[in-house]
């Protein structure tokens, strides 16, 4: 699965998990958890992508540390981290006890690029915009704030994953990118994905700006007035 579903899914996944459990887990971390397992891509070649991060072997003592140090908040962004493995699962294979069995690869291999995964891609973005609209994450692109600033952090990501991912292979990225219907689709997501969070940034930097603006207002009219 590309980066548009892995984000997707997880926002989807860990938001209703923190909304069981009267959390309110950040959208930026909802976003970001699902891409993690993909930051093996950082670390190339020293660390293989697709192996040991797509493993359980490694992912369930993650968990464990997540929910053991930070609770609730933990745990929800965990399963963002999960769904990125169901992901992989579904479109393709994952390495579920890489590495103590290498060869032990499941998945139901429906295929990437294929109709199913489109629509899994789409689907789930498009679930990701109700959603966000129902629970007030909305907000975040529309009103500056501290968060809004920080979906820069999966922006980021997204955007560096998908260059590094393309050059890796030597992928001429334009070319991949529209060269087939369901890929076109898929590039239109990230693409106005990529926008929508950087909407978002552009609102936590005016946040920002209105910060410091107030806060030198309340400086000079605290400074002593110069006496003649
Ligand atoms: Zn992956």
């Amino acid at each position: 699965m590309f980066l548009l579903g892995h984000s997707c899914w997880s926002y989807l996944f860990s938001k209703t998990t923190g909304r069981k459990l009267n959390i309110n887990l950040p959208a930026y971390l909802a976003l970001l958890s699902g891409i993690l397992p993909d930051f093996d891509i950082y670390f190339q070649p020293y660390l293989v992508h697709h192996t040991y991060t797509h493993s359980l072997i490694v992912i369930i003592p993650v968990v464990l540390v997540l929910t053991y140090f930070f609770g609730r908040l933990g745990f929800a962004f965990s399963v963002g981290i999960l769904s990125h493995l169901l992901g992989d699962f579904m479109v393709g294979t994952i390495p579920l006890l890489y590495p103590f069995y290498p060869n032990s690869d499941v998945g139901l291999n429906l295929g990437i690029p294929s109709l199913a995964d489109t629509v899994l891609e789409i689907g789930a973005f498009g679930l990701v915009l109700v959603y966000a609209y129902r629970n007030g994450d909305y907000k975040l692109v529309l009103k500056p704030s501290r968060e809004s600033l920080l979906l820069a952090i999966p922006l980021f990501a997204l955007v560096t994953l998908t260059l590094l991912f393309a050059g890796d292979r030597s992928i001429q990225l334009t070319e991949f990118a529209f060269s087939r219907r369901a890929l076109t689709i898929i590039t239109l997501g990230h693409i106005l994905l990529s926008g929508i969070l950087g909407l978002g940034v552009l609102q936590g930097f005016r946040w920002y700006l209105g910060k410091k603006r107030a806060w030198q207002t309340t400086n000079n009219a605290s400074s002593p007035h110069p006496t003649i």
